[in-house]
């Protein structure tokens, strides 16, 4: 009974070890900074979902700041406001414009 309680207490002593290595490891700061790496790619991969590139300029901006047509194209403020006001002063429609 001794010799089996004995193998025992060495498989679960084991199993700590390499527990509280792994921990350790997860700690070291060539894991963080891959980590934060990682966030970070995540974080500039959501913010281009985000954004559009001006059909017009060709500026990148936040696509709620932006015209976006059926087409999919979007436009920025300032080109949208400059199409605008070229239809009015022209009489004509923006597609005309365009
Ligand atoms: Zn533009």
């Amino acid at each position: 009974m001794g010799a089996a309680q004995n193998d025992e207490d060495e498989i679960r002593n084991y199993g700590r070890e390499q527990h509280e290595r792994a921990e350790q490891a997860g700690r070291e700061p060539v894991q963080a900074r891959k980590e934060d790496v990682r966030r970070q790619e995540v974080a500039e991969r959501e913010q281009r979902a985000r954004q559009a590139e001006c059909a017009a300029c060709g500026e990148v901006a936040d696509k709620s700041d932006m015209t976006v047509l059926d087409c999919n194209h979007a436009y920025d403020g300032d080109c949208t406001a400059q199409a605008l006001q070229h239809a009015l002063a022209g009489g004509k429609t923006v597609e005309e414009v365009q």
